[in-house]
């Protein structure tokens, strides 16, 4: 983002909130001037802190919500984390992205406390600086520090890494440089067609044959594999694997680059946790779209609840308090309608949670009893005809448009115990469809 420091005219309201934040009542003078109309001894470049020079623009990853902040360094250290003003997810709503940096620098965005200490996660004691090498036998916990050249070189060239190490004297590790064998991608292509033909053979015996097929066409690079006799096991290259948790913001795919697209391992796996993994899927199934007779095409994203408009929230296992993708722009949300008694909050966690004291009902369920809950709610939903009838009528877009709803929703569907949906047909009260695919199935 570039500073150009543009001068101008008129000074925003949220410049003036910034404003006002950063010099409290002193800055009522502010309504009709403009930045550089402060005093000198207020003026923004005077306090370090409020000078845009000294301030990054990044992301937190104190947890994996992502959110923008600025850091703020003094003499080249930083010393305060806050939220970007242009992220949506620290200031809402954000500043103007085409903003100069120096006028958005006396805005402040919130962030949580989690996202604050990252000063004491930079610059933790025992944040471990520098490669350690293993100088001892495995799990002996005994390291030695090496220049990062040192291990670059290594980790290429391999070698008799441990000739320290007790009994690993003449142990001799195979560098990238030797497991980067296959560096032909048209070689690799067909090699990985023909495996797959391999894989298609049904019996014992096919197999073995179309084995000795394929070790006869590629007889000249039969050395590039880890073993001939199981080309299936791929290349040398798939020997480096790549295993990583958490990495968003772009991270993931410079690693896939080096790793796949550049070294041609096929071992660059991503992963991630139950909680995030039920996000995306459920985020899936609520973006599928009825096609050909089934549901698809849903889409993995950060769906997110409108806490901002919700009247009633119900959160189960869930505290957009300390968490749930993430506080800092949840929570704000929430508490200014609380506030303003315009939300009510049900919360079920057996734990008394932040949310949860600040909830209208707190039902600490024991773990294990929410579908019991879930199917008790239903029940109650049902015979007391508490629910939307016109909106559990639109199954689908061409029925929520003819009912006037902005959205529709399968929960009126019945579902059979195999768990794919009952036709018409099945209950007997309509014709079988029959329909045609794209492809021209039927
Ligand atoms: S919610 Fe807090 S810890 Fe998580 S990314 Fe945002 S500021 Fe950082």
């Amino acid at each position: 983002m570039t500073d150009t420091r543009t001068e101008t005219t008129d000074i925003t309201r949220r410049q003036f909130l910034g404003s006002a934040a950063l010099f409290g009542g002193t800055a009522a003078g502010l309504v009709s001037g403009r930045a550089s109309d402060l005093p000198a001894e207020c003026a923004p470049n005077a306090y370090q802190l409020a000078d845009s020079t000294n301030m990054l623009h990044t992301v937190c990853l104190q947890c994996n919500t992502g959110c923008g902040i600025r850091v703020k360094l003094q003499d080249g250290v930083a010393v305060k984390i806050e939220g970007s003003p242009y992220s949506p997810w620290t200031l809402v709503p954000p500043i103007d992205y085409r903003t100069p940096l120096a006028d958005a620098a006396l805005v402040e965005g919130a962030l949580c406390p989690k996202g604050q200490a990252g000063v004491q996660t930079a610059y933790d004691p025992y944040r471990i600086v520098k490669v350690l090498k293993r100088a001892g036998p495995r799990g002996a916990n005994e390291w030695t520090a090496i220049p990062f050249e040192q291990a670059v070189r290594e980790i290429v060239d391999g070698g008799t890494l441990f000739r320290n190490v007790k009994g690993k004297e003449t142990r001799r590790v195979t560098g990238l440089r030797e497991l980067w064998a296959l560096k032909d991608a048209k070689l690799a292509a067909e090699m990985s067609t023909a495996v797959e033909e391999i894989r298609t053979q049904k019996s014992a015996r096919e197999k073995q044959e179309a084995v000795e097929a394929f070790k006869a066409r590629f007889k000249d690079h039969l050395h590039l594999l880890i073993d001939p006799e199981h080309p299936d096991l791929g290349p040398k290259n798939n020997q480096v694997s790549f295993v990583w948790d958490r990495l968003k913001g772009g991270r993931a795919e410079f690693i896939k680059r080096f790793i796949s697209e550049s070294f041609g391992s096929i071992n660059a796996h991503g992963h991630t946790t139950v909680c995030q993994g039920s996000l995306y899927f459920t985020g899936e199934a609520m973006s599928d779209q009825f096609v050909e007779g089934r549901l698809t095409g849903g889409k993995k994203f950060y769906w997110q609840a409108d806490t901002a408009n919700v009247e009633f929230l119900l959160a189960i296992g869930s505290s957009y308090i300390e968490g749930g993708y993430g506080p800092t722009h949840h929570a704000r949300k929430l508490m200014g309608n609380l506030v303003e008694d315009k939300v009510k909050i049900a919360v079920v966690d057996p734990r008394f949670s932040k949310i949860a004291a600040k909830a209208w009902m707190w039902v600490p369920a024991k773990p294990g009893t929410e579908a019991a809950l879930a199917l008790g709610m239903i029940r109650w939903i049902i015979d007391e005809q508490r629910y939307d009838r016109k909106f559990l009528s639109a199954a689908n877009k061409a029925g929520a448009k003819a009912v006037g709803e902005q959205s529709w929703t399968n929960a009126a569907w019945l579902v059979k115990e195999d768990g794919s949906f009952l036709r018409a047909s099945e209950a007997g009260v309509g014709q079988k469809e029959t329909r045609t695919t794209a492809d021209g199935k039927k």
